[in-house]
């Protein structure tokens, strides 16, 4: 299994320093699971190539740690020594460290220097999603080139190889460049043969500081990573969620208590808003919870507890709960309720939890009626069937108030570039025929009907800058 680096220019040779590795003999190291070694095959002055080849020892494994569960002849026939793997990410810590780490002990300006880099890895093991490997790689400013053959070309019926050759070429610093792959090779590869437990967690969110949370698939890369399991991965993505939070401006302010109410979107830059759009959204939900007499109310994707501050002012409302994915807004929101001088009769009415929308929870079930404010465009819209299934199947309350923003209107605010979407964390922003047509499908599908409002100052053809869905089920 090959792993073939290439840089060009004047400054090509000085791989060699920047990877640890003389030039002139092949180096070989042991490891657990087989030999690594490392050699140029071409080191010139101006294009240089190092090569990290793999060869593992399915015998010696067999004997030690790793099994394949799955048939008895996996520990013999299987393919770990033909693809890029966890071991190959073990090979880059162990015999790339100091170049993973960004260090370079004799000339250390050299790992802070973005070289033109080709990475070559010859077997990507893409569990036949090999479609992801340009939308992993393409966010992070790579370009990608992949290539599959079939599997057999005797029997063309058999389809595609499920190993990609890959090719991804981007100008950086060469310990960004070993940290993707550190990190997205594993995650490709999905290989059960080791246990995911906190401490692949930790590295994932290590290794992921500074790109995993900005990433668009950072949800699919993360469940591949830690292989399915779903509380790891929830925690992940909560952390993942908080580290965006913090690296957005618009976030930080709405976190601040002299800013009222919410982030600097264009609502909130819009002087001719009258109350703050936020604010009026808030209003009416509470309008609607109230006009519907539900006295049990959960608010999905309570963020720091705005709405959750809101319904406590009703007694109508006996029972809330607050659920978010992020742990840092719930500690916002615990702050800001003041959670910690309650009284057990406010804590018997009002309740924050930790949770996702898109896995069922037995938590959510007996409530009267669901708030979920502008929350869905945060979700990868693959994710939407799961969290209709979530809430509208499952917790199945009598109403469901939906607010998201109505795409229509951004043109309205001058401040935002054309084609942008409000919040930089928001995967879609829809019409209003888009969200009507996902609306009424979710009703009819669910035994639901739905009624469309608009939130905030109307435009005559635009509409208005939120829409809410009204859901009742008889
Ligand atoms: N409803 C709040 C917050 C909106 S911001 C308000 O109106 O002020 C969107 C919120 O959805 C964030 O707090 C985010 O953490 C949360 N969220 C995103 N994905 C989620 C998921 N899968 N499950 C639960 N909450 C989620």
């Amino acid at each position: 299994m090959l792993l073939t680096l290439e840089t060009e220019g004047p400054d090509a040779s000085k791989i060699s320093y920047l990877l640890h590795k003389h030039p002139d003999k092949v180096q070989s190291f042991e490891m657990s699971f087989g030999k690594v070694h490392v050699y140029y095959p071409k080191y010139h002055e101006n294009r240089a190539v190092a090569c990290m080849l793999l060869d593992v020892d399915p015998v010696g494994m067999v004997r030690g740690a790793y099994r394949e569960s799955d048939f008895m002849l996996g520990q013999y026939v299987n393919d770990r020594p033909f693809v890029a793997s966890s071991f190959m990410s073990v090979a880059i810590a162990q015999v790339y460290s100091s170049a993973l780490g960004g260090k370079c002990k004799d000339e250390p300006s050299l790992a802070q220097t973005p070289f033109p880099w080709t990475a070559r890895i010859d077997s990507l093991a893409t569990r036949g999603d090999s479609q992801w490997v340009e939308k992993v790689f393409s966010p992070l400013g790579y370009q990608v080139s992949t290539h599959t053959a079939l599997l057999d070309p005797e029997f063309p019926q058999w389809g595609q190889s499920p190993y990609v050759q890959t090719v991804l070429s981007k100008t950086c610093l060469l310990s960004e460049l070993l940290t993707h792959l550190y990190v997205l090779i594993p995650a490709f590869d999905n290989n059960k043969h080791y246990f995911v437990g906190q401490e692949e967690l930790d590295k994932l969110l290590e290794k992921g500081e500074g790109w995993l949370a900005s990433h668009p698939h950072k949800e699919w890369i993360a469940r591949r990573y830690l292989r399915g399991r779903a509380n790891l991965v929830r925690t992940a993505l909560s952390r993942l969620i908080d580290e965006e939070n913090q690296s957005d401006p618009e976030e930080s302010l709405q976190a601040d208590e002299s800013t009222p109410g919410q982030p600097l979107t264009p609502e909130s830059l819009s002087s001719e808003v009258p109350l703050r759009l936020h604010a009026q959204r808030h209003t009416s939900v509470v309008d609607e919870l109230i006009a519907c007499g539900a006295r049990s109310v959960l608010d999905l994707g309570c963020g720091e507890g705005k709405l959750v501050r809101e319904l406590l002012g009703v007694p109508q409302f006996q029972r809330i709960l607050g659920m978010d994915v992020s742990y840092k807004s719930l500690e916002i929101a615990r702050k800001r309720l003041r959670y910690d001088t309650w009284d057990e009769k406010q804590k018997d009415r009002v309740e924050l939890i930790h949770g996702s929308l898109i896995y069922k929870d037995k938590r959510l079930h007996g409530f009267d009626a669901a708030a979920v404010i502008e929350v869905i465009e945060h979700l990868e819209p693959t994710r939407l069937d799961s969290l209709a299934k979530v809430l509208f199947m499952q917790a199945r309350p009598k109403y469901v108030i939906l607010t998201t923003p109505n795409k229509e209107y951004n043109s309205v605010w001058e401040s935002l570039p054309a084609g942008q979407l409000r919040h930089q964390d928001h995967r879609f922003e829809w019409t209003r025929d888009e969200f009507q047509s996902w609306g009424n499908r979710i009703a009819a599908l669910y035994g639901y009907r739905v009624q469309y409002k608009g939130i905030g100052q109307e435009d005559p053809v635009r509409g208005a800058p939120t829409q809410m869905g009204v859901f009742h089920r008889d």
